[in-house]
């Protein structure tokens, strides 16, 4: 609750809600929302809407922006889900050369292949969008790879949901 600047209120009456972005505004001493929402506005405490004048072209190099930013994201998810298995598999593999050889240089690639899985499984929203972008640029056939990998094993899930829903409405039908 706030102080209603548009009435002398000594007791905080106005009620300030968020909803869905949109804010509602609620005077209980009774002033009308457009009066509370003018009191607002004069001492500026209104966030206003920037009016934007968008022309067709602004819109359509939007959306091509949003399209482009989404395939991005969907590419970066596929080529840290890849690369999270490449780097549990390099890790097990140097987990086994320390294991029946304990020496300091197998100890080192062991600490280092479980340091750089430690960093992928990290990764989220905005880092993981930036370490892709670096993959991109140091390494573009790798991440293609990886991608590509990542797909492959999205068709392969969907290829085993399909032939087990179908073997098992074979079994029910029976
Ligand atoms: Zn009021």
């Amino acid at each position: 609750m706030a102080r209603c600047p548009a009435h002398k209120d000594n007791n905080p009456s106005l009620s300030l809600r968020d909803a869905n972005g949109k804010i509602l505004v609620h005077c209980f001493a009774g002033c009308s929302q457009d009066d509370a929402v003018a009191a607002l506005r004069e001492r500026g405490l209104w966030p206003e809407r920037v009016k934007r004048d968008l022309t067709r072209a602004d819109r359509r190099d939007y959306a091509r922006k949003r399209a482009r930013a989404r395939s991005l994201a969907e590419d970066a998810l596929l080529w840290n889900e890849s690369d999270l298995l490449e780097l549990e598999a390099e890790k097990s593999q140097a987990f086994s050369r320390y294991e029946s050889d304990p020496s300091v240089e197998n100890e080192g690639a062991l600490e280092c292949a479980a340091r750089s899985l430690y960093v992928a499984e990290q990764l989220s929203g905005k880092t993981l969008a930036e370490a892709y972008l670096v993959a991109v640029k140091t390494d573009p056939a790798r991440v293609r790879r990886l991608i590509s990998k990542s797909k492959e094993n999205l068709e392969d899930a969907k290829l085993c949901t399909k032939n087990l829903v179908t073997v098992t409405a074979a079994r029910e039908s029976r």
